[in-house]
């Protein structure tokens, strides 16, 4: 037990928050990070968003009417939800709870309403990271390349960018991403240092007690 009084064995899993406008890299930044770090899980948002022909329904997102979605956050289902480019996303609240309870680390891929949100209610669990483009150019050209969404709908994302960039101060840590392998090492060591903090670490008392009684020969 800890001096004031909080269990030390309990390892509670923290909250890594990414956001950026579209076509910063965000979501290639989290699929790297899920990939070659398995204490890490992606929280899966629900959304009325039609699904893209490369996505899978229960694995990049659970699509719902928005009827469901409704009813959802009215149940007080969600742990933050908004509207974003037209379409609703929000964060089933069951799930990060018991990931978090049970000591594992997870990834949101959310805006910055959602971080918001999430600051009032669970500051304590929260690493946010802020990816930026490197240039307004770059990014019209990455939301060209990917060529999954209509020429409307592209044009949309880069009128909301310019809202999104603005936030950009409520976070931890700013990226600005020019290469994504600069941008992956530095998103993983974000996550090692904030592993480490003090307050995140359990057996620590334990350890130093050891540490101090031990006999030297
Ligand atoms: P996309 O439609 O490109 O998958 O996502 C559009 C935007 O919605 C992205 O900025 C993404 O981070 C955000 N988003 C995805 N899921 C959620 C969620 O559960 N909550 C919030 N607030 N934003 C989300």
């Amino acid at each position: 037990m800890a001096p004031n009084g909080q269990k030390h064995d309990q390892r509670r899993g923290l909250m890594l928050v990414l956001s950026s406008p579209s076509g910063a890299g965000k979501s290639s930044i989290a699929r790297n990070i899920l990939e070659r770090d398995k204490n890490i899980t992606l929280s899966i948002s629900v959304t009325t968003r039609p699904r893209r022909a490369s996505e899978i329904d229960g694995v990049h997102y659970h699509f719902v009417s928005e009827k469901e979605f409704m009813r959802l956050r009215d149940s007080d289902a969600l742990a933050e939800w908004a509207q974003v480019h037209g379409n609703f996303y929000g964060t089933p609240r069951d799930a990060v709870e018991k990931a978090l309870a049970a000591g594992r680390d997870m990834l949101f891929d959310i805006d910055w309403q959602g971080a918001a949100q999430l600051r009032e209610k669970m500051a304590g669990d929260l690493v946010e990271v802020f990816i930026l483009p490197p240039s307004m150019k770059e990014l019209h050209a990455r939301l060209k390349r990917r060529a999954e969404d209509s020429d409307e709908t592209i044009a949309r994302r880069l009128d909301n960018a310019r809202a999104e960039i603005a936030q950009w101060r409520d976070y931890d840590y700013v990226l600005i991403n020019e290469d994504l392998n600069v941008s992956y090492d530095a998103v993983r060591a974000i996550v090692t240092a904030e592993r480490l903090r003090r307050d995140r670490q359990t057996g620590l008392y334990g350890f130093v007690e050891a540490l101090l009684a031990e006999q030297l020969a």
